[in-house]
């Protein structure tokens, strides 16, 4: 047995959110370049190929390798994003780009999304080449740019570019492993699907004219209001899917609950009220299509009334939807009052996806965690959010968001964190990762 991996893990971490791996969206950002470096230096050396890809200056990926001794056998890809969202310090406690450590916690932008499962996932690769491993499948270890944006400068791109190099059947990815006290038990989410990623752009017209006399003009901002105004009151039709079932039967939620939570005509009620708001938005993400107006630009002078405005929404579908039913919730969200003003120029293809949790990856994922996080088990979720385990599920793989975290970190805790302020993790978290993906491999790979 190697030494304890805490004091390697984070350094590690620490180092990434120093590095400032910052994706705004545009193809100039992020700079991954540089932490590809670090865990370059991490992960080279006796047993592990390393390889390295940049489709676009400075976003580069990290690819590594233990190969496999039986060609027929699983590859297991241990996927790690390496850029992070934006930081507003006026927020923060400490420095979000500082990595600083107190008192067994290291803080900064990234340290849950997900600088800490890509630091856990290098460093557990180099140890396991150390020790001498040499497993059946093949394991590989991608660090990637790019994932806060479309994943088109990082994994998108090594999907569709360098499959054999960073491809695989199984993937880990984020997110979940967080520890759920229900009355049954502690649960740790597994995400097996996540929600299609429709994000749309629209056009509102009016008319120009001198903005003295507003009197009965056909001003685009006021439209692009009650458009607004709209697709934030929509609602939608719910749909119970077989994950959300799963989900609900898993947690173990008060019967009553339990009930409102699974019927179609008493949902949508129950979420405006219910005093648990967490539990709120998650019951309404996972039964509905959902549309968040997000972007407005508007205007040109004061002095002018506007006649166009572009507005995005920020839409997530359920699985089994497609780009056309999604557009047709659109329409009905915006209304028929409204439509002839209204031009839908974009609506992104990015549905929903969902593996089989009937697979020897499940299997060795709640074993291996069950030994790890005593009197845990893995409940399968979807999540709201995107991830690049989807260009990979796309690929055919199956793909599952997991880490491990101690009890130091509440679920409400990490929720909150997530692209939000005082992002921080536990030391024990780290090391509890490292051990994760050790055993998993050795278990899942031979
Ligand atoms: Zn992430």
């Amino acid at each position: 047995m190697r030494e304890d991996p805490t004091a390697e893990v984070t350094e590690l971490l620490r180092q990434l959110i120093r590095n400032g791996c910052v994706n705004d969206g545009t193809p100039g950002s992020g700079h991954e370049h540089r932490s590809a470096d670090v865990l370059h230096g991490v992960l080279e050396g006796p047993g592990v190929d390393v390889e390295r890809f940049e489709p676009t200056p400075g976003r580069e990926s990290v690819v590594a390798r233990i190969e496999g001794r039986d060609p027929s056998a699983p590859t297991l890809v241990l996927l790690g994003h390496t850029d992070v969202v934006p930081a507003n310090p006026e927020g923060w406690r400490r420095d979000p780009f500082g990595g600083e450590l107190v008192d067994g916690v290291v803080w900064g932008r990234g340290a849950v999304d997900m600088l800490n499962l890509t630091a856990s996932m290098a460093l557990a690769v180099r140890r396991l080449a150390d020790g001498g491993w040499r497993p059946a499948g093949t394991l590989v270890f991608a660090g990637v740019a790019d994932e806060e944006a479309l994943g088109e400068h990082g994994a998108r791109w090594l999907a569709d570019h360098a499959w054999d190099e960073a491809g695989g059947d199984y993937v880990i990815t984020e997110s979940g492993g967080v520890p759920v006290k229900t009355p049954a038990g502690t649960r740790l989410h597994v995400a097996v699907g996540e929600k299609g990623a429709m994000w749309a752009k629209l056009r509102v017209r009016g008319t120009p004219g001198h903005a003295s006399r507003p009197l009965r003009t056909d001003n685009a901002l006021v439209t692009a209001a009650r458009v607004v105004e709209r697709l934030g009151a929509f609602r939608g039709p719910v749909l119970i899917t077989e994950a959300w079932e799963r989900y609900v039967a898993g947690m173990a939620f008060e019967p009553e609950l339990a009930a409102a939570l699974l019927d179609p005509a008493r949902l949508d009620d129950l979420v405006e009220t219910l005093p648990r708001l967490d539990l709120a938005r998650q019951a309404h993400a996972c039964t509905h299509t959902t549309m968040a107006p997000t972007v407005l630009h508007a205007g040109t002078k004061t002095n002018v009334i506007p006649d166009r405005v572009d507005l995005e929404v920020d839409i997530r579908s359920l699985p089994g939807q497609t780009a056309d039913e999604v557009r047709a919730l659109l329409d009905e969200a915006v209304g028929p009052e409204l439509a002839g003003h209204v031009e839908v120029l974009e609506v992104i293809d990015d549905p929903a996806t969902l593996s089989s949790v009937d697979t020897p990856l499940w299997d060795a994922v709640a074993e291996v965690s069950g030994r790890l996080a005593p009197g845990t088990t893995c409940l399968p979720t979807m999540t709201t959010g995107a991830t690049d385990a989807r260009f990979y599920r796309r690929r055919g793989a199956t793909a599952y968001g997991f880490g491990l975290f101690s009890d130091r970190m509440t679920m409400a805790q990490y929720s909150a964190m997530f692209h939000g302020d005082d992002e921080r993790i536990d030391v024990d978290s780290l090391r509890l990762s490292v051990q994760l993906w050790e055993e998993l491999a050795r278990s899942f790979l031979g």
